[in-house]
């Protein structure tokens, strides 16, 4: 089995970029994907389009029968109260299953008051939340994000992009500091790939793409670093599996 565990999907208003359905499909289907876990491209910033976009995901979910899992992306600088009705209507009414924070998309510094909120609802809702690291410094700086895991140890923080190259050094030390960070990968050189794989073992590493087109390249790499199968099955499912509780058996 393979879950991705970072897609996008619709209009993204930062990057200027297009992720629709049938380009997820297309890859999906021609790599073996079994399941993503589907989150939205960055809309503009209002309550509505925010709705509009976990609608959209929600009826993709349900229009493929299991085969994605919804996670949302909401401004983290909405009204708190706001933001925490839209966070848990996603997860009790849409049944997703975690949350996005962009430090670079929502100009969001991660260690910050707005951020420790969302971190709050997370720990009520026993839900992860992914972090963008990397590109887009010094808010997506991997070690903002220490404080955070030491202050709520239920949550699980997933450093989207391990830092890529960049800062994977930084992102390496804080899953090595604190046992409920994990690592995904998408975008890192296939060196810090394998220094991470052999510090904080492949139980905290998850296989993602981030773009559809990305999935050939991102698989490449880890059946390039190994061929051990129990290794490759941990970081192809088992650690998303867990993570996100997506309670999905092998058969
Ligand atoms: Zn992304």
């Amino acid at each position: 089995m393979i879950i991705d565990a970072h897609a996008h999907y619709g209009h993204d208003y930062v990057f200027d970029e297009d992720n629709f359905e049938d380009a997820l499909l297309y890859w999906s289907d021609k790599n073996c994907i079994d399941h993503a876990i589907v989150q939205p491209s960055i809309p503009r910033p209002y309550l509505e389009e925010t709705m509009k976009i976990h609608d959209e995901i929600y009826k993709l979910c349900n229009n493929h029968n299991g085969r994605f899992f919804g996670m949302a992306s909401i401004h983290p600088h909405f009204r708190p109260d706001e933001y925490e009705v839209e966070l848990v209507r996603c997860i009790r009414k849409l049944g997703f299953v975690g949350v996005k924070i962009s430090p670079i998309g929502h100009a969001a510094h991660p260690a910050l008051e707005s951020c420790m909120h969302i971190y709050e609802i997370c720990s009520k809702l026993n839900i992860p939340v992914m972090i963008h690291t990397g590109a887009g410094m010094p808010f997506a700086d991997p070690l903002h994000l220490v404080k955070p895991a030491i202050a709520f140890p239920k949550v699980k923080f997933i450093l989207a992009h391990a830092g890529t190259d960049t800062m994977s050094t930084a992102a390496l030390f804080a899953a090595e500091s604190c046992k409920n960070i994990y690592l995904e990968p998408s975008w890192l050189n296939i060196y810090s790939l394998k220094s991470a794989i052999d510090s904080i073992g492949p139980e905290r590493i998850m296989f993602s793409s981030d773009m559809p087109m990305n999935i050939p390249v991102e698989l490449a790499k880890y059946r390039t670093v190994t061929d051990d199968k129990a290794i490759l099955d941990q970081m192809l499912y088992k650690t998303a599996n867990e993570v996100f509780q997506l309670n999905l058996s092998n058969t």
